[in-house]
């Protein structure tokens, strides 16, 4: 592909020197399981979400699973998300041991539905996890309200929207604890494998804390059955390098949107992501809905640009999940959206011959299907 739909070579040649300089220090300074650059890279990014606490742990997933358990979820419980995510969402909870409740998304922001939300929650609900799919936030206001209402804690699945914000707020920053993964194609990406939890609530980031690290509170002094979910000190060191430029890389991504959406919102046969006002959009996924998905795949593919569906199974008809014996119809919103979900190139460094490119690919992309 001419413009691949996510260069990470051309993300990290700009910082090729700086890493290695990280590198080099933890190598150095051997600490490589937990340790200083693990603490520093947390108190930078409880920082950057306005969070009290940051636990860095070994991915995203690792992030949903520790937030869960530390909230006290388990097996029983109910826990209620939706199904247009990537699978981690789900699978944090059935690691639990509890059992994943749907709700639709709204057709609009294509986040969680907080009249559906309201309607699913039983005496087993013990936690909600909207997602802030594509980095734009879900509606919080509604969602904290109907969960204060039963005393339920919002976990947010902020993998998506490092730096994202709803009426002011940082992503993270509104629910108990917020899940962030530091997966290499997301806004903030490590070299592998990381993830991060943020909360105001100290005592369940002591919990977190507990739980990541064998369940040891002083060594070999193990108080509860806990996993080894730490980060790694080489990992800590490059993101703490990154974030110092995240802002940069949100900008970037944010004007490459606009861009689009100004070409694309007069081509009847595409919708555009929609921006709800009052929130910043952070952009780690631009997906456009178009009615014939195979021939406009095609036809970008036969331009050399690629791109990536977000995400095509809704995850309640994931043969992973056909235990819960939900047939096709149940959540006709995000069924429906898996069918017209394309995702373009939008990382950080397209250049503007890139941009126009895609955007003329798309638009006769968009000409063939409406002619066909
Ligand atoms: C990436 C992602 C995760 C999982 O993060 P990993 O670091 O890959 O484990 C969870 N939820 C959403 C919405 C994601 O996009």
């Amino acid at each position: 592909m001419d413009i691949p739909f996510l260069d990470l070579r051309a993300h990290h040649a700009p910082l090729r020197a700086e890493i290695s300089e990280a590198i080099n220090n933890v190598i150095d300074s051997s600490e490589f399981a937990g340790g200083s650059f693990v603490e520093d890279f947390e108190r930078a990014y409880a920082a950057y979400c306005n969070t009290s606490c940051a636990i860095g742990v070994g991915s995203g997933t690792e992030a949903l699973w520790l937030a869960l358990l530390a909230t006290g979820v388990g097996a029983g419980d109910e826990v209620i998300t939706v199904p247009m995510t990537f699978i981690a969402t789900a699978e944090s909870i059935s690691m639990t041991g509890a059992t994943p409740v749907f709700v639709d998304i709204d057709p609009t922001t294509y986040t969680m539905d907080s009249q559906a939300l309201e309607m699913a929650i039983t005496h087993r609900t013990k936690a909600i996890i909207p997602v802030h799919l594509f980095g734009q936030m879900a509606d919080m206001d509604p969602i904290l309200k109907v969960a204060a209402k039963h005393g339920i804690p919002v976990i947010e699945d902020a993998a998506q929207a490092h730096g994202a914000s709803y009426r002011g707020a940082k992503a993270g920053s509104l629910g108990a604890a917020g899940c962030f993964s530091f997966y290499p194609g997301k806004n903030l990406g490590a070299l592998g494998d990381a993830g991060a939890v943020v909360t105001n609530d100290s005592d369940l980031a002591g919990r977190i804390k507990t739980l990541r690290d064998h369940g040891q509170t002083r060594k070999y002094n193990h108080s509860v059955i806990g996993w080894n979910c730490r980060m790694d000190g080489i990992q800590a060191a490059v993101l703490q390098v990154k974030l110092g430029k995240l802002d940069r890389y949100n900008l970037q991504r944010t004007l490459h949107a606009a861009a689009y959406d100004k070409a694309f919102k007069s081509i009847p046969s595409l919708t555009h992501p929609f921006e709800k006002p009052g929130q910043a959009h952070v952009h780690n996924i631009y997906a456009l809905r178009v009615s014939d998905r195979k021939g406009f795949m095609q036809h970008l593919a036969s331009r050399g640009i690629g791109c990536g569906i977000h995400y095509p199974v809704p995850v309640h008809l994931q043969e992973a999940y056909a235990g819960l014996g939900l047939v096709p119809g149940s959540f006709p919103v995000a069924e429906r959206l898996a069918t017209e979900f394309v995702s373009l190139p939008i990382y950080p460094e397209l250049n503007g011959d890139q941009l126009q490119r895609v955007i003329e690919a798309v638009e006769e992309a968009a000409l063939a299907s409406s002619a066909a």
